[in-house]
């Protein structure tokens, strides 16, 4: 009996024991840290051996093959030592490819990941597809493997995941756009990113396809660089192109296939030039899959977006409140702010992983009338833009931060929660800022 150890009691390690146990493994699992109640109790109800707060060396590096949670970064020593023992090292997605003949929609990039993923399994499903969607939402991959027969699945990779495939391939590659983030996992070397987000292209062959953003020069540099054997599929709203898809005036067209595909933006209730680009990339998959035109119209004017993106709360006072808690790098606070129509009094701050804020100069000069800063360092906030804007106000939790928010906004203005950081100084996760600040609002 193969052994296979699991580092990592989350979402991704528990669907691995169980896809592993069912695929007859040995399962050990092992988290240094504590693992979740409810997490304990399938492992518990399913036998699988497990250990908590404690990486037990003898139990581990006896393994065949051991599942890496994407949260365990390489240099640990512990990981060091497997690979130095030539044991394999893989993530979740690999383990579990193995085990389903589906078709993938795989989808990377540094931001617009999980609309894009969540939108292109809306199109898929109202399409007509038998479809699942995984990675970061709802059930992990390697679960559905487990208990699912999808015919194709819509994945969400993160470079991490990604990092860790060895024969993982995806019928539909995208990226969406790369710009610099996480970039202490990866010895601060830009590039190191960027080949690790193109692993997404690695094992893929001529008959699969890669959609991308004709428009970010990361990617196109990288490609002309490094040929891919896919087929290439553009996408870009400040260009015709003869295949892919763009933007001309308020349509977007598709040019796929030999035929042309117009759809009016009017049809996308998702805001903002960055989430027309989402739009265009999932509108791409769908059509590569076959979906009818008129159900991806159709489809797309039924999705609001997801939960803190640019996910408008309720307007108190004539005030607008946005909570984008998730924009975590400058690059999406950059398309929140410029999606912003008036006056604006901004909410930043958080756990900074590099941040150069200077391109962000031109859009808070134009509209942010106010800072408010969310953070436990707002150091660099303040001296990149106390000669920019005339209200910068330090706060340390969301209640504080929407009352000067508050205080500071005048009727018709808008106030916009994205922090371009980080959450882990002040709140348990994105999530938990967002939510703090909507209920902030809400008893405002
Ligand atoms: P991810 O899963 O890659 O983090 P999300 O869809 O959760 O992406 O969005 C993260 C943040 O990035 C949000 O603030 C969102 O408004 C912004 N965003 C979404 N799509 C894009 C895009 N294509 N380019 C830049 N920013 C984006």
């Amino acid at each position: 009996m193969k052994r296979l150890v699991v580092l990592g009691g989350g979402e991704s390690g528990i669907g691995t024991a169980i896809l592993g146990k069912q695929k007859g493994f040995q399962v050990f699992v092992s988290d240094r840290g504590e693992i979740k109640e409810n997490y304990k109790k399938v492992l518990i109800h399913n036998e699988i051996d497990f250990e908590e707060n404690q990486h037990t060396e003898s139990k581990i590096m006896n393994a065949d093959i051991v599942m890496k949670s994407p949260g365990i970064p390489d240099k640990v020593t512990l990981i060091q030592q497997l690979i130095a023992k030539e044991i394999k090292v893989i993530s979740e997605i690999e383990f579990a490819v193995e085990y389903t003949d589906a078709t993938i929609v795989g989808i990377t990039g540094s931001n617009g990941k999980t609309t894009t993923t969540m939108l292109t399994h809306h199109l898929l499903e109202n399409g007509g597809l038998d479809v699942g969607i995984a990675g970061n939402i709802g059930d992990s991959f390697a679960l559905q493997v487990a208990q699912k027969s999808y015919e194709n699945y819509v994945l969400e990779l993160s470079s991490f995941q990604l990092d860790g495939i060895d024969r993982f391939r995806c019928h539909i590659a995208m990226i969406t756009n790369i710009t610099p983030d996480h970039l202490d996992r990866y010895d601060y070397d830009f590039n190191k990113y960027i080949a690790s987000k193109f692993r997404i292209v690695m094992n893929q062959i001529k008959d699969d396809y890669l959609i991308y953003d004709a428009d970010d020069e990361v990617i196109t540099n990288w490609l002309n660089l490094h040929p891919v054997q896919s087929q290439l599929v553009p996408f870009s709203i400040t260009k015709e192109l003869n295949y892919g898809a763009f933007k001309k005036g308020g349509d977007i067209i598709i040019r796929i296939n030999e035929e042309e595909f117009i759809m009016n933006t009017s049809y996308l209730r998702i805001q903002g030039k960055h989430n027309t680009k989402n739009a265009m990339a999932s509108m791409l998959a769908a059509k590569l899959l076959k979906v009818r035109n008129e159900k991806i119209t159709e489809s797309m004017s039924g999705f609001e977006g997801a939960e803190h993106r640019l996910e408008k709360v309720i307007k108190v006072e004539g005030v607008t409140y946005i909570n984008d808690s998730k924009a975590t790098n400058v690059n999406a606070t950059y398309y929140a702010l410029e999606c912003m129509d008036g006056s604006t009094v901004w909410i930043v701050g958080g756990v900074d992983k590099g941040n150069d804020y200077s391109d962000l100069l031109p859009l808070v000069r134009e509209k942010v009338k106010g800072i408010v800063c969310l953070g436990l360092d707002n150091r660099k906030i303040i001296e990149t833009f106390q000669n920019v804007v005339d209200i910068i106000v330090e706060t340390a939790g969301a209640d504080e931060a929407v009352k000067v928010a508050h205080k500071i906004a005048q009727k018709g203005e808008t106030v916009l929660l994205s922090p371009a950081c980080a959450s882990f100084d002040l709140f348990e996760s994105y999530e938990d800022r967002g939510r703090q600040f909507k209920d902030a609002v809400r008893n405002l």
